[in-house]
C-alpha cells in the first residue's frame, strides 16, 4: 500500500503515456486510483486496457486540471492521500508556436493543482519534470545538483513548475514533493496492450522507429550525424515506462517521511546513440528501418544521460530493463497496435 489503507492517489493525465503505465502500477500494488483526464492527447481506451490487464478499474474522471473546483471536489471526495501529476503537453516544437497554450496548461495546471491541494489539506506530490531543464548539458552523467538552463518554452514550463514547488515547500513544512526528471521513456507494458500512441507525426525517436517498422512511415530521418559523440549521432538515457512507473511508486513511499522538496533522476546511466536505437530495433523486431541523414534538429544536445546515483540511494530504486526489452516491448504493442488505441 502507497498511503494509508483507506485512501486514494490521483493521477492527473492517467490516461496518458506515462500515466496509464503508473497507473496499473498503483493498481497492482493494491492502491485505490483516480484518474482525471482531459484526453487532450489520449483516449480512454488506454484505461480500459489497464483495467483488463489489472483485474480491476481506477476511477476515471474526463476533466481539467486546471479547473480548481473540479480537482478539490475530487481530493476531498475521494480522500486522496497523495498526487502524481502527470497532465500537461509535452511537445518541443509546438511549445515554440503555442507558448500561451503550454504556460497555461503546464504552468497554470500545476498552480491550480497546488491551490486545490491546499484547500483540500494533501501536501504529497510528485511532479513529472524532464531532463529537458537540464539544457544542453556541460558534462555527462547529469546529477540533479547540475546547473540548469532549458532551451525551449516546454522546458521552461517544468523549470518554473519546479521552482514554484520549491517555493512552496520553504513555505510550509507540510509540503512532501518529489521532482522526477524523466530521461528518455520508451517501452510499453509486457502485455503489449498499453504504449505510447502519439497523434499525428511522432516527435520522438522510438514512435518514430517503431512506425517505420511497422510501415506506417517510409524512413526514418537520423538528425545530424557530425555530433562529438561516437558515432556522430545523438546519444540519450532511454529508460523503461515500467520502470519510470516503479520509480513513483518508490517517490510515493519515500515521500511519507520526508517533507521539503526531493529531486530525483530517473534514467539508466546508460546512452545509446540514435544509430544503436536503429539497430537494436531491427533485431527486436525483425523489420527493416530505413533511414536518411538530415540535418541536425534545432536545440538538441551531443549527449543526455542521467547518473541516477541519487534514486537508487534515497528511494532505493533503479532501472532494472535493459534496451533489447525495451525493444522488445515497443515492438509487440506496435505491431499488435498498428493504428494505435483508435485501432479499437
Ligand atoms: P501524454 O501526453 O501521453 O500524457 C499526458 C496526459 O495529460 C494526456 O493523457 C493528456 O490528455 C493529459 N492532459 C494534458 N493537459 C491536461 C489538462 N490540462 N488537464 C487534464 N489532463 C491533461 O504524455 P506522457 O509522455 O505520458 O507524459 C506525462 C508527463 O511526463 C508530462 O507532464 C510530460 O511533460 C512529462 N514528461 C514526458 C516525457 C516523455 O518523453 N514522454 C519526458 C519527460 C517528461
Ligand atoms: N531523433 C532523430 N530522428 C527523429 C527523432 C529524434 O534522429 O525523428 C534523435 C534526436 O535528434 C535525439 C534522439 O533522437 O538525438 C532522441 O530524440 P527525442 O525527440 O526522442 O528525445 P529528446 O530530444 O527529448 O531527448
Amino acid at each position: 500500500m502507497i498511503t494509508s489503507t483507506d485512501q486514494t492517489v490521483l493521477v492527473t493525465g492517467g490516461a496518458g503515456f506515462i500515466g496509464s503505465h503508473t497507473t496499473l502500477a498503483l493498481l497492482q500494488a493494491g492502491q485505490a486510483v483516480v484518474v482525471l483526464d482531459n484526453l487532450s492527447n489520449s483516449s480512454a481506451q488506454s484505461l480500459e486496457r489497464v483495467a483488463r490487464i489489472a483485474g480491476r478499474a481506477p476511477v476515471f474522471v474526463q476533466g481539467d486540471v486546471r479547473d480548481r473546483a473540479l480537482v478539490q471536489r475530487l481530493l476531498r471526495e475521494h480522500r486522496v492521500g497523495a498526487v502524481l501529476h502527470f497532465a500537461g503537453l509535452k511537445a518541443v516544437g509546438e511549445s515554440a508556436s503555442m507558448p500561451l497554450t503550454y504556460y497555461d496548461n503546464n504552468v497554470a495546471g500545476s498552480l491550480a493543482l497546488c491551490q486545490a491541494m491546499a484547500a483540500a489539506g494533501v501536501w504529497r506530490l510528485v511532479f513529472s519534470s524532464s531532463a529537458t531543464v537540464y539544457g544542453d548539458p556541460a558534462t555527462v552523467p547529469i546529477r540533479e545538483d547540475m546547473p540548469t538552463g532549458p532551451t525551449n518554452p516546454y522546458g521552461r514550463t517544468k523549470w518554473m513548475v519546479e521552482h514554484l514547488l520549491g517555493d512552496l515547500a520553504a513555505a510550509d513544512p507540510r509540503w512532501q514533493i518529489g521532482v522526477l526528471r524523466y530521461f528518455n521513456p520508451v517501452g510499453a507494458h509486457e502485455s503489449g496492450l498499453i504504449g505510447e500512441d502519439p497523434r499525428g507525426t511522432p516527435n520522438n525517436l522510438l514512435p518514430y522507429v517503431a512506425q517505420v517498422a511497422v510501415g506506417r512511415r517510409a524512413a526514418l530521418s537520423v538528425f545530424g550525424n557530425d555530433y562529438p559523440t561516437p558515432d556522430g549521432t545523438g546519444v540519450r538515457d532511454y529508460i523503461h515506462v515500467m520502470d519510470l512507473a516503479e520509480g513513483h511508486l518508490k517517490a510515493l513511499q519515500a515521500l511519507a517521511d520526508r517533507s521539503g522538496l526531493h529531486t530525483w533522476n530517473l534514467g539508466t546511466g546508460q546512452g545509446y546513440s540514435v544509430l544503436e536505437i536503429v539497430r537494436a530495433f531491427q533485431q527486436a523486431s525483425g523489420r527493416p528501418v530505413p533511414y536518411q541523414v538530415a540535418p541536425r534538429r534545432a536545440g538538441d544536445a551531443a549527449a543526455s544521460y542521467a547518473d541516477p546515483s541519487k534514486a537508487a540511494r534515497e528511494l532505493g530504486w533503479q532501472a532494472r530493463r535493459g534496451l533489447t526489452e525495451m525493444m522488445e516491448d515497443t515492438w509487440r504493442w506496435q505491431s499488435l497496435n498498428p493504428a494505435g488505441f483508435g485501432g479499437g
